[in-house]
Parts: C-alpha cells; structure tokens; sequence
C-alpha cells in the first residue's frame, strides 16, 4: 500500500540541484563519463545530468537484485553492461538508493577491472543503518531512515516508478 510522502518533488529538484553543483566543481579537468544503474536512476539521472553546466558522456548498466520484495536477495546479477570504454576515464557511477551496499560493491569492482582513471559514486538516497558492506559514496542526496520507497524511479514489483513523490510503500500484509 502507497504510504506517506517521505520526499516531495520540490525536496527532490532542490538536492538535485544542490548535487549538481557540488558535482560540477568537481568535474573540472576530468574526462567524465556517468553510468546510470538502471532502472531506479532514470529520473535521477536525467534530471541531475541536465543541471550539469559541463558535457559529459553517459552509459548505463543493469543489474538485478530484488525480483519482486522489498528485500535483497543479496545476489547481484548483470542484466546489461555498459558500451562505452571506461579506461582512464573519470567515472561517476548513479544510483538511486544505497541500502545494503552489495550492488555498489559489485559494480565498483567491476569497472576498477577495466582500469577507470577514478570512480565516483552519485546516490540519491542512502539507508545507512541497513549497510552489510561499506561503500565510499561522494555525493549523497538523503539519508533516510529503514523504510521501504517508491516513486522517482522506484519500484515495487515494476510499479510506482513514474511517481513525481517519493512515498513509503507498505507491502500488504
Ligand atoms: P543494495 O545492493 O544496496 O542492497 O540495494 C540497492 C538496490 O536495491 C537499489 O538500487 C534499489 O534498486 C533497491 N532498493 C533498495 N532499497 C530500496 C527501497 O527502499 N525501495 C526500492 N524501490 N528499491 C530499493
């Protein structure tokens, strides 16, 4: 069931904006090439990208970890990899939410072995208290509490992701 509102659009276009300018003063010199994690960044990724004052490349991959439930089956399986060719190049990796950590920490792992001059990570939101792993994650939009969200490019079961909000999401039950 759709819960409360955890994120209004407004709070989410305000740190979109706030992200996007820490995240140009850092591009300065870089030849950088932003890589959404599909399918949860897409309103996040287009909608930061576009604030950027720099050109950059993007490329996204996929990978899968949820089936259909709101938790991990913590197997993160690649869906689709990205084309483009990472090596000495400046990559900054966008996702919608880090909870556990595995998925960040399979990626990065990932593209460290195709030699990346650096790679930074862009999340939306954070779960801090659900972390198994650590992961280095430069820019943050929100940390929120151990909730369940949908909306903004999140999904429960394929549903929900085209909400402008993002809600708490209650499964029945
Ligand atoms: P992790 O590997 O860090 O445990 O999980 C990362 C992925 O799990 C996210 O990219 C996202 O797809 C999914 N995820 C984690 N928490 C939530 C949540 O509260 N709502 C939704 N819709 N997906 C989540």
């Amino acid at each position: 069931m759709l819960g409360r509102v955890v994120l209004s659009r407004d709070q989410i276009a305000n740190v979109v904006e706030r992200l996007a300018e820490e995240i140009d003063s850092d591009l300065e010199g870089r030849s950088p090439v932003f890589i959404g994690i599909l399918k949860g960044c897409v309103y996040f990724f287009t909608d930061l990208t576009r604030c950027l004052s720099h050109t950059v490349e993007v490329d996204f991959i996929q990978t899968s970890s949820y089936g259909t439930g709101t938790t991990s089956s913590g197997t993160v399986v690649l869906v689709k990899d990205i084309t483009v060719d990472v090596r000495d190049r400046d990559v900054y990796l966008v996702e919608d939410i880090v909870d556990t950590g595995t998925t960040l920490a399979d990626l990065i792992q990932l593209i460290e072995a195709r030699h990346p001059r650096s790679v930074q990570i862009v999340a939306l939101l954070s779960k801090p208290s659900r972390r198994k792993i650590e992961v280095p994650v430069d820019f943050i939009g929100f940390e929120i509490e151990d909730v369940f969200v949908v909306g903004y490019g999140l999904d429960f079961a394929e549903r929900y992701r085209n909400l402008p909000d993002i809600h708490e999401y209650v499964p029945e039950g």
